[in-house]
């Protein structure tokens, strides 16, 4: 795979921090991934699903109100900044997550598992591997910590329907690092029939690699599309991050390329209520080093080193760590990382609704509320600033969240 370092590892950070019998499953998947990106047939299957399944290749749009409108904020003139929004919202399920899982299931048909594990926080990534089990006919079963199986109900219905089994987990403080620990526990117990369907570009070796390279498809339609439109690179790739598995997606063909350099690349985690509160999810602004879901990175701990609660109004971006290649990405200076609160997460999902039409996820509305700042960054180009931005997902599933918000302030807009 063409990870920026040795298998395995983003210069210090990855590996595999895992019960010893989790190796030889972790060496299988590694074996079984390398051999099916080599078979033309599992590759030609793939493509195929991704084309007549999940929607792709997803458009990629020109936001010309929008880019008026971050012009202004950044204080450029009207005209000077082009923001290209890449369509994830429209793939099957509304999210890039069924990239990955298409894959991961596909692979694990192959592999002859024929139960596959997740876990899930808000329920998303436990919707997008239920909808694949689905489509093959595997067993699922995913765990949810009890208390974000009441909170997310809409999404436990999504599962059940779509036949999945959900388990809730008691433990802890009944969240996602808890629903993580038991999947980890789980697959030590039935590794042999069960494959371990991870959801971002973390976990243990080879998962980071793996999930980037299924969600690199964003990056590569998308690069594509703007030289079809503009004959040239962008000059920004912005995405949100929550593990950053859409953001490394769409971020993976530039950093590969030693040509694209050139190509700012720019990851928005949560801020929450502030990252100078104990309430955000901003891993890499406030984030130290240490051990999660088997793998080295950043993360949010106390000065024991016991995992600390995110917190950000959109469930997909409240996860304490990140996956190892941001970390990597963050500390040599490739991309650049920002965080952004809740409160203009919501003003940026409000403008993007009235600009352009687009109802989008909180997560995304994170990345759309950074661009400002992200712009007033950029030198200015007198043929204007071209601006790729991951719209990673719809926000259907956050308008009962964005509903309570309103009533809460009081927002008229
Ligand atoms: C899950 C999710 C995210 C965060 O996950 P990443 O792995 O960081 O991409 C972002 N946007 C949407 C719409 C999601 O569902």
């Amino acid at each position: 795979m063409s990870s920026p370092t040795t298998a395995g590892w983003f210069g210090p950070f990855g590996g595999r921090y895992v019960a010893e019998t989790l190796v030889a499953a972790l060496d299988e998947l590694e074996a079984a991934w390398r051999d099916a990106r080599a078979d033309g047939a599992f590759l030609h299957e793939l493509d195929r699903l991704l084309s007549t399944y999940v929607g792709r290749p997803t458009p990629l749009y020109h936001a010309e109100r929008l880019s008026d409108d971050v012009a202004r904020t950044a204080g450029r003139r009207a005209g000077t900044i082009r923001v290209w929004l890449k369509r994830e919202d429209l793939a099957h399920t509304g999210a890039h997550k069924i990239n990955n899982t298409i894959g991961q299931v596909l692979l694990a048909r192959r592999m002859g598992k024929p139960r596959v594990i997740a876990e899930t926080g808000a329920g998303q990534h436990g919707v997008a591997t239920a909808t694949a089990c689905a489509l093959f006919g595997l067993r699922c079963e995913v765990f949810m910590g009890e208390l974000d199986v009441a909170r997310q109900a809409p999404n436990v219905l999504r599962m059940e329907l779509l036949g999945a089994q959900v388990h809730p987990v008691r433990a802890g403080s009944r969240t996602l690092k808890d629903a993580m620990n038991e999947a980890l526990r789980d697959w030590v117990t039935h590794v042999r029939t069960t494959h371990y369907c991870v959801g971002s570009v973390a976990g243990p070796h080879p998962y980071p690699s793996l999930v980037r390279e299924l969600q690199s498809v964003i990056g590569r339609e998308a690069r594509a599309q703007l030289f079809a439109a503009t004959g040239r690179s962008p000059d920004a790739v912005v995405a949100c991050v929550g593990g950053g598995s859409n953001a490394m997606g769409i971020f993976a063909t530039f950093v590969d390329d030693p040509g694209s350099s050139a190509v700012r690349l720019f990851g928005v985690e949560a801020a929450g209520h502030g990252i100078d509160t104990n309430e955000h999810a901003a891993t890499l602004s406030r984030g130290s080093v240490g051990v999660l879901h088997g793998a080295k990175s950043y993360v949010l701990q106390d000065e024991d080193g016991q995992i600390l609660e995110a917190h950000s109004i959109s469930a997909g971006l409240d996860y304490p760590g990140v996956g190892p290649e941001h970390s990597f990405l963050r500390d040599s200076g490739r991309a650049r990382y920002l965080a952004v609160t809740d409160s203009d997460a919501l003003a940026a999902f409000s403008s993007l609704a009235r600009t352009e039409g687009i109802l989008c996820a909180l997560e995304t509305a994170h990345a759309i509320a950074a661009l400002p700042r992200i712009v007033a960054e950029l030198p200015e180009r007198h043929e204007g600033l071209d601006v790729l931005v991951s719209l990673s997902g719809r926000g259907d599933k956050d308008l009962a969240t964005v509903r309570d918000w309103r009533e809460r302030t009081g927002a008229a807009s």
